[in-house]
């Protein structure tokens, strides 16, 4: 139907348009509609509003509540990251706790470390006291020992030479074997000595240029009367490549391959023995080889020990102390070398000792001449100290010499003054270095002085810086005698003013030689 009348009315609230409500009629609209319709516009349009806020409020609703959930899983995240962190907070924190415990353990153990350290130094101190005091013991009881064994020596060798023909073969005898034991005696002195040397580090390694050829013609001389008295072949080879002179400490070497030849000769009854020196690898290798009763197996390591022998027993057969090897064996390490030991039972044994060859740079030896045969032969062995002397014809130089004897051991004084009137020398004897400057004043043309060193009053080095006080004196020769053997004696007495060395017990051969040494250096002035 087609309207005849149509109403239009605004919706509005509050001047705001909301809305506009169309209305079509066929009939006309009356006042109370019109009236109506023109009151419900107000609510229609608050009713929209609220409508339309309440439909905003659900979408914010629902927004805040995705917006809450998210939240929520976030949370949980966080949470969960939360825990984690916790997780590794704890375990850093633990391990903290035992980097602090490992560092406090560390501390611990440094300290531990610095307390065992000064232990240790103070062990050292006390065992570098105590080996001082042992070597200064070692010393003073070689002093004490060497003393009467000086005159037992000199006194046992005369009696048994028997100049005045009144003796019987076995009063003889008894004197040879007073005088044998002696020297056994005098070694085994020597050898305790060197050992605790050794053991106190005190030996010191003093290289010099060695001449291989005398060096070893030095060993042939001393020897050759055992290998003739046992009947045994000698023999000494230097192999083409050697060279003509080598750097090394003599005096160590030779008192190793005099230790080991004496062995060899000690322990071979028929045969040989040889002496080999050879150049292996840029070493030189000094082999003993003999024909002797051999080592078994199981005691090769052994004997090198200090004490050690093969037959150990009171009984045994071979005397000796068992010490030679052992300290053979450290000088070969002071010598920066080896030494060892090759042998089949009843057939023989080979001691090599080997050390690095160091070339000598001068061709030249460059040792100055000195007389002391002392310092050079320290350790004779038994063959070479009894050797026969053969200079009876230089004994003319010593005639009617005047000879003033220092010492405060009156046994001394006796043994000594006794062998040397015997080569008709005139001796004069004072007990200590007051006397003796006394006897100078009153007579003052002695030929040569042989002095003591530890006496009382006034001692060795006292009378000797006094004697040389007086220009009068300067060229007296004096010879030092002491019984001590500590390395810086002979410097001590050569610079208190004497002029030679000789340590006690005195080999009564050795001090001719250097009395004629002197006395012609005297005459010579
Ligand atoms: P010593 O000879 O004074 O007994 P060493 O230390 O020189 O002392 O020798 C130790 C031991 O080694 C000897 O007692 C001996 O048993 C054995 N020995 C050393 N050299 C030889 C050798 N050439 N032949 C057989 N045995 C030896």
């Amino acid at each position: 139907m087609t309207p005849s009348n149509i109403i239009i009315v605004p919706i509005l609230s509050e001047n705001v348009l909301k809305g506009v409500i169309e209305l079509g009629s066929i009939q006309q609209f009356s006042d109370k509609v019109e009236h109506f319709l023109s009151k419900i516009g107000e609510n229609i349009a608050i009713n929209i509003i609220s409508a339309q806020s309440r439909y905003q409020m659900r979408v914010l609703l629902e927004e805040s509540q995705k917006n809450t959930e998210e939240l929520a899983v976030q949370q949980e995240e966080l949470r969960s990251t939360n825990e984690e962190l916790e997780v590794r907070s704890q375990s850093l924190e633990n391990n903290e706790i035992s980097l602090r415990q490992q560092k406090d353990a560390l501390e611990n153990a440094n300290k531990q470390l610095e307390r065992t350290r000064q232990e240790i130094e103070k062990k050292a101190k006390e065992l570098e006291i105590s080996s001082r005091y042992k070597s200064e013991f070692l010393a003073n009881m070689s002093h004490e020992l060497r003393t009467p064994l000086n005159s037992m020596l000199i006194l046992s060798e005369q009696l048994a030479e028997n100049d005045e023909k009144n003796l019987t073969d076995d009063q003889i005898e008894s004197a040879q074997i007073i005088y044998h034991g002696g020297q056994d005696l005098l070694q085994l002195i020597n050898d305790i000595l060197d050992l605790s040397k050794i053991e106190a580090g005190k030996m010191i390694l003093d290289s010099q240029s060695l001449d291989l050829l005398s060096f070893s013609d030095m060993f042939k001389s001393n020897f050759k009367a055992i290998a003739a008295k046992n009947d045994l072949d000698f023999h000494i080879n230097l192999s083409q490549d050697l060279p003509h002179s080598i750097e090394t400490d003599e005096q160590k070497l030779a008192q190793i391959i005099k230790n080991l030849l004496s062995n060899a000769f000690k322990f071979t009854a028929q045969g040989s023995v040889t002496l080999d020196f050879k150049l292996i690898d840029s070493k030189i290798a000094i082999t003993v080889h003999d024909t002797g009763i051999g080592i078994p197996k199981n005691k090769q390591q052994e004997i090198f020990e200090a004490f050690q022998q093969v037959d150990g027993s009171t009984s045994r057969q071979y005397g000796g102390t068992g010490l030679g090897l052992s300290i053979s064996r450290e000088l070969t390490k002071v010598l920066g070398g080896t030494l060892h030991c090759q042998s089949v039972e009843k057939e023989g044994s080979s001691f090599t000792l080997s050390f690095p060859l160091k070339k000598s740079q001068s061709k030249e030896n460059v040792k100055p001449p000195e007389t002391n045969i002392e310092e050079s032969l320290p350790i004779p062995t038994k063959e070479e100290t009894s050797l026969p002397s053969d200079e009876q014809d230089k004994d003319l130089n010593l005639k009617n010499k005047k000879i003033l004897i220092i010492d405060d051991d009156m046994r001394n004084l006796f043994a000594l003054s006794g062998a040397l009137q015997k080569k008709g020398m005139e001796i004069f004897k004072a007990i200590n270095g007051k006397k003796a400057l006394e006897m100078l004043d009153n007579d003052p043309a002695i030929d040569l002085i042989l002095m003591d060193i530890m006496m009382p009053v006034m001692d060795g080095y006292d009378t000797m810086r006094a004697i040389r006080a007086q220009i009068r004196f300067k060229d007296l020769p004096i010879i030092a005698l002491t019984a001590k053997a500590m390395k810086d004696d002979r410097g001590k007495c050569i610079s208190a003013g004497a002029n030679d060395y000789l340590t006690k017990p005195i080999e009564i051969n050795k001090l001719f030689s250097l009395i004629r040494v002197w006395l012609s250096k005297k005459k010579n002035h």
